[in-house]
């Protein structure tokens, strides 16, 4: 009866029960039976079915651990008539879910009824509650030990808690932040706009997170990575926000020591060549936009290598310390200056007008570089050498720039040391565009882009035609037909004069050998450079040539030496020259009264025939002064029994003047221009001499008749 009593009272509180999880029971000792409620069966997850209805039967779904609390609390109420149990014991179902059950029970007994004795309960589960109240313990310890600083405010931004971390790092008091807004963190480093735009991302995103700089109590800066979020209500209005604050200070402090590694150098405190590039491109864009000059300096100390052995590298470190300090401090504060190694400094002068408004500057810092140092106990002097470049006059890339200020300061060095030497534009462009012409040559070369004309030479006072000279020409892919004056003066002095050379040689030799063939014997001159008449081998190289084209006999060749190169060295000169000829190679010495022509030289150098030069040749007519050397040079080479020819007889007249002096041979438009090889052989068949040249050799032969 009291069974349905209970569930009649209990259906009527069911949907209350559901919507609390709280169950009902009432247990009566005498006849062993547990009555349950619908909720009950649920929180110990059975059914009426399974479920027998006794004490024994409820105690198996307690956790071992805490049946026999359970049972116990039971049997003392009872023996005790207690109107008050409160206990908690965990239940565990089939499925090993435990949940913590909260017992508040009572015993009750009707006065004249012994056996209406009976234990009513209820049972709440309260495993969401405890867990909700863990999970807020949790919080509340990560609040208060956590290592990051946390903040929170309300929607106003005011604030209203801070953890003990946040006391810590910021230094104020959490009495005196509460209530107050995050503003008074600020450090002045950040602009509005920045606190702008994260206010904007933490409305958009609900958070914002990036480093910033804030301002500690005692006024000392700190960095953190601070995240913001913000906390809305089920109603979407904003009710709190959190900050979340790491300290990057010790961070920071690494990453500028790493900097500070990687970026400066150790031994001078200078910026190093990392450093140096970006300041570079900086000054340069800067130099163009305001339309001056920067000057880039590369400052080499002189002789530091024999201070640095002789007192040792930790005096030399300390050296170099000084030097950077002196250097720093003759700078102005726009100027910067940095060790790019060893014993080499970068500065970059900016903000200049012209030139010469550095140089007072550079002459400061090479005084500055000669006073005497003192490091321990000893006195050091030493001086610098400086190389300069000025950009944007020198408009290449800043390594290029550093190149050229490097160039000038080996200039330095080579004039003495203890100076500067401004990078000199003109040379390097000149020095640029020969080996341009010399990388164009050399494919040139390769690509048989080369042939040779023959000028005729010829005995004037007889009519003989001699043979010719072989002058160098480039067909030119665009250009058309080059004469050598259009590219052989920019590659004189380089290894291309040398290829070039063996290339007309054997050129030379195999056209000769064309001519044999057809019938045509003739002696073709070659015009070889002074620098490779005397390299090494170059006689051997003569001799193989000829021995590879055996038909043609080594007098058929002759090889124009250009007087001022052969003589650079006449010793050595004489002796290749003298080593020719005994090949029976014959040699004539070119552009003859250009070099030093003295009467020693001639009488050392052991050539065949003087080429007269065609500019006192071309002269004489009008000027007495070439007719007298064409004179005297002409009675030289009789003196000293060598052959004489003139080149440019251009005119009759020429050779008329030539012959009366005593010249027989000539070269020169007035004979014949140069021509291709194909033409020679006919216009040595049918060349006639001027009449009047031909008429002086009959005077001539009547006056030695008579
Ligand atoms: P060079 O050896 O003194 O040759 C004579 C130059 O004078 C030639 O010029 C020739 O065309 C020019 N010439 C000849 N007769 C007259 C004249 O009557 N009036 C004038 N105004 N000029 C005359 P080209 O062919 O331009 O050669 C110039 C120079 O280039 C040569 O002077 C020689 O030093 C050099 N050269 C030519 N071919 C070669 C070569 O194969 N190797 C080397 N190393 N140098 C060469
Ligand atoms: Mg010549
Ligand atoms: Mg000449």
């Amino acid at each position: 009866m009291a069974i349905t009593n209970l569930n009649n009272f209990a259906d009527r509180f069911e949907p209350f029960q559901a919507a609390t999880s709280i169950g009902t029971w009432e247990f009566w000792p005498h006849t062993n039976h547990l009555a349950w409620d619908q909720q009950n069966y649920l929180l110990h997850n059975t059914t009426p079915q399974d479920f027998d209805n006794t004490l024994e039967a409820w105690l198996q779904y307690i956790h071992a651990d805490d049946r026999k609390l359970v049972s116990n609390t039971i049997d003392q109420a009872i023996a005790n008539l207690l109107s008050h149990i409160d206990i908690q014991f965990r239940v565990q179902n089939q499925d090993h879910v435990i949940r913590i059950i909260e017992l508040h029970a009572m015993v009750l007994q009707d006065v004249d009824a012994p056996n209406s004795l009976r234990i009513t309960g209820i049972n709440i589960d309260i495993t969401k509650r405890l867990h909700a109240e863990e999970n807020l313990q949790l919080a509340i310890n990560i609040f208060q030990h956590t290592n990051d600083s946390i903040i929170i405010t309300d929607e106003k931004q005011r604030i209203l808690d801070v953890n003990p971390k946040f006391v810590e790092l910021t230094g104020y008091k959490k009495s005196e932040v509460i209530g107050q807004t995050p503003r008074i963190f600020r450090s002045h480093i950040h602009n509005k706009a920045f606190y702008a735009n994260m206010w904007h991302i933490i409305e958009q995103q609900g958070y914002w997170r990036g480093e910033i700089w804030n301002r500690h109590r005692n006024g000392g800066l700190y960095a953190e990575l601070l995240t913001i979020s913000k906390v809305q209500n089920l109603n979407s209005k904003i009710t709190n926000y959190i900050g979340l604050l790491s300290d990057l200070t010790v961070i920071k402090q690494q990453q500028w020591e790493l900097d500070r590694i990687s970026y400066y150098d150790s031994i001078t405190q200078l910026p190093n060549r990392v450093v140096l590039a970006p300041r570079m491109q900086q000054a340069m864009a800067y130099t163009k936009q305001v339309d001056q000059l920067l000057a880039v300096c590369c400052l080499d100390l002189d002789n530091f290598k024999p201070i640095n052995d002789k007192y040792g590298h930790d005096i030399g470190d300390k050296l170099l310390f000084q030097v950077g300090e002196r250097l720093r401090n003759c700078l102005s504060s726009d100027d910067s200056v940095s060790r790019s190694g060893g014993d080499e400094f970068v500065l970059l002068l900016e903000g200049l007008k012209d030139i010469h408004s550095c140089e007072g500057m550079l002459a400061r810092v090479l005084h500055r570089m000669r006073m005497k140092y003192v490091i321990a106990d000893y006195e050091i002097t030493l001086s610098a050498s400086i190389g300069v470049t000025l950009f944007p006059a020198d408009d290449v890339e800043a390594d290029v720039l550093l190149r050229h200020a490097d160039q000038a300061m080996y200039q330095a060095k080579e004039a003495g040391r203890n100076c500067y030497k401004i990078f000199d534009l003109a040379q390097d462009r000149e020095t640029q565009a020969c080996q341009e012409i010399f990388i164009q040559l050399e494919s040139a070369l390769k690509k048989r882009e080369f042939l040779l004309y023959y000028q005729p030479k010829v005995d004037m006072r007889h009519g003989l035609v001699l043979g010719s000279e072989a002058l160098i020409r480039w067909k030119h892919p665009q250009r058309g037909l080059l004469s050598p004056g259009a590219f052989l003066p920019k590659v004189e002095r380089t290894s291309f004069i040398i290829h070039l050379g063996d290339w007309v040689l054997e050129e030379a030799l195999r056209q000769l050998t064309v001519w044999d063939a057809a019938g045509f014997i003739t002696k073709i001159s070659v015009n070889i450079s002074g620098q490779h008449l005397q390299q090494k081998g170059f006689v051997q190289h003569l001799q193989k040539l000829l021995s590879k084209y055996s038909k043609i006999m080594p007098s058929q060749l002759e090889l124009e030496v250009l007087e001022t190169t052969a003589l650079d060295d006449l010793d050595h000169a004489s002796d290749i020259i003298n080593k020719c000829r005994s090949l029976g190679v014959s040699v004539a010495i070119d552009d003859f009264g250009t070099g030093y022509s003295s009467l020693i030289y001639l009488k050392r150098l052991p050539a065949d025939i003087l080429k007269i030069d065609q500019s006192f040749v071309r002269g004489m007519v009008r000027d007495s002064e070439d007719r007298a050397i064409v004179d005297g040079i002409i009675g030289l080479s009789h003196a000293m029994h060598r052959n004489i020819i003139a080149e440019g007889v251009e005119t009759e007249e020429h050779g008329i003047m030539l012959l009366n002096m005593g010249c027989d041979l000539g070269q020169g438009y007035g004979i014949a221009r140069p021509m291709p090889a194909t033409e020679f052989p006919e216009w040595a068949n049918t060349y006639k001499p001027f009449p009047s040249w031909f008429q002086l050799n009959q005077c001539d032969l009547e006056h030695q008749a008579t």
